[in-house]
């Protein structure tokens, strides 16, 4: 039977590690600030939005929310978005997707300072995570990196299998778990007989957004596996891994809900301190 990797429980030890090293930081007059731009009043947004700002109040930042309206002007939206780049109390900047139709989503992450990247989804973080040194990694890949790290499981000679490659999940996980020298398989829509690797995996990361995709004949014994999937089947929330089953023969596994996702918030808000140090403190301050 597998150790279940409780989120919850470790999103919970991040935040006090992080409630300690942001009280530090004011003592040395050091206040790091978010600030999330939302667009419309998409519901699912807004509920995460204000997520953030309650995690953001509880642990110590200062934390501020610019709400537009649904039909806002791309130009009007970049002028938001500048006016935080030049503003030095401003640490982390984070752009709520889905942004609307109407707005080119690529050319709106662009417009981020890439210091203040807090999401790391700008082109030159994207191209820092290539050569494995990233300004900060995206909350979600970090946040697996954060359950690993807790649960003492070696990443370094392991081999470690993604399956997705979006930009926010997929193809940033296995640049990370590359920088932390796996052996990494990328695996996608068109992988050809997806079970013939997924079974080779010490680390399982699964990010598909497909409930069931991953079954006990598809996993290894005794592996890893990180399920990142949140799909809604007959009003519950449940992951793209058919937990019931692969709890029987992995080493590990992490759950949904109450897994990948309480680590998702918790890393934005050390992604932000991790800004804040680089922006603010000097080798001697720190
Ligand atoms: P996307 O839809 O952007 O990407 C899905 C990826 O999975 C694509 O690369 C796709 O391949 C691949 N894929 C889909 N079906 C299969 C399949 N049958 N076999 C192999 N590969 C497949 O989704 P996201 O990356 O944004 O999100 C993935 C899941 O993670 C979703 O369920 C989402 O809700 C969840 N999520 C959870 C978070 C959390 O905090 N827990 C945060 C963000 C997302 P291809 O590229 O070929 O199309």
């Amino acid at each position: 039977m597998a150790r279940i990797l409780d989120g919850k429980v470790i999103a919970a030890a991040v935040k006090q590690d992080l409630a300690m090293e942001i009280a530090q930081l004011r003592e040395k007059e050091v206040q790091p600030k978010l600030v999330v731009v939302l667009v419309g009043d998409d519901a699912a947004s807004a509920s995460y939005v204000r997520s953030k700002e309650r995690m953001a109040r509880e642990l110590g930042l200062e934390a501020e929310v610019i709400k537009l309206s649904a039909d806002v002007s791309e130009s009007e939206l970049m002028r938001q978005i500048e006016l935080q780049n030049a503003d030095d109390s401003v640490d982390a900047v984070l752009v709520q997707l889905p942004l609307p139709e109407h707005i080119d989503t690529d050319w709106v992450l662009m417009g981020v300072d890439p210091t203040k990247d807090v999401d790391g989804f700008h082109p030159q973080n994207i191209g820092r995570y290539a050569i494995g040194s990233p300004l900060v990694w995206p909350c979600t890949t970090a946040g697996i990196l954060e359950i690993l790290e807790r649960a003492n499981a070696p990443v370094a000679g392991q081999t470690a299998v993604v399956v997705g490659r979006s930009r926010i999940v997929g193809w940033p996980t296995a640049q990370l778990l590359l920088a932390h020298n796996a052996t990494v398989v990328q695996c996608h829509r068109q992988t050809r007989n997806l079970a013939e690797f997924t079974r080779q995996a010490d680390i399982l990361v699964v990010a598909a957004g497909q409930a069931g995709l991953i079954r006990a004949d598809d996993v290894k014994a005794g592996a890893v596996v990180i399920d990142v999937g949140i799909n809604r089947v007959d009003g519950h929330l449940v992951g793209d891994v058919d937990f019931d089953s692969v709890v029987q023969k992995a080493g590990a596994i992490t759950p949904v809900p109450g897994g990948v996702g309480p680590l998702t918030v918790a890393m934005l808000m050390k992604n932000t301190v991790r800004l804040a140090r680089i922006r603010r403190l000097t080798k001697e301050d720190e």
